[in-house]
């Protein structure tokens, strides 16, 4: 359904939102993209999902919209046994899959952080690991204005952009950054359609 891009053609990049959902601010993210029909991949925490399952539903429903692995409770990885490494990739899996009825195939380890263990983990999971290429750094800055420049600023064909759909000011920012790539003449797509079909367990930060 819709049309297809062809990312190796045409300027593609993939917004993508972590540490959510939330019933507010998400919520904002995700008005504001459907305003503009513009797809996106929201990296969910598994406790966040439990929290607040309308919200996922609500993002399942539309197909433009992608739903990625961000563990169960946000801890860094490579400090944890493999078993506690399996448990927050499986568990969050379970949770994800039930409320959302897709089928989960992308993992982003919280922090960027990821060693050995969380690849075979995630390899066996089925999922790639899906790191970024541009940092908004917008938990930092906690600013529209700043977090837009450094979107825009940072973004290249193939870019895999970083923000968090947990702060109002990154939902304050969405419109006018979707306007100013578009204007650009980057393609938004969802990060599966960046990257064409991710292999499990293998780590990309961009496209190519
Ligand atoms: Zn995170």
């Amino acid at each position: 359904p819709g049309g297809r891009v062809d990312c190796s053609q045409v300027a593609c990049v993939a917004l993508t939102f972590d540490d959510g959902p939330n019933s507010s601010t998400t919520l904002q993210v995700v008005n504001a993209l459907n305003s503009q029909n513009i797809p996106a991949t929201f990296f969910m925490l598994g406790s966040m999902a439990q929290s607040n399952p309308s919200v996922v539903a609500t993002i399942a429903a539309n197909p433009r919209f992608e739903i990625g692995n961000h563990s169960v409770n946000h801890p860094n990885l490579t400090t944890l046994s493999s078993a506690q490494v399996s448990s927050q990739i499986t568990s969050a899996t379970a949770t994800l899959t039930r409320l959302s009825g897709r089928r989960i195939t992308l993992f982003r380890p919280p922090y960027g952080s990821h060693n050995a263990t969380v690849d075979a983990a995630c390899r066996t999971s089925g999922q790639a690991v899906i790191l970024w290429s541009v940092d908004t750094l917008d938990w930092q800055n906690r600013n529209a204005a700043t977090t837009t420049a450094k979107a825009v600023a940072g973004a290249k064909a193939g870019s895999i952009i970083l923000m968090h759909d947990i702060h109002p000011s990154t939902a304050a920012a969405v419109p006018g950054l979707i306007n100013q790539l578009r204007a650009k003449g980057f393609v938004l797509v969802t990060v599966s359609e960046l990257l064409g079909a991710p292999v499990a367990g293998r780590t990309y930060t961009q496209r190519g």
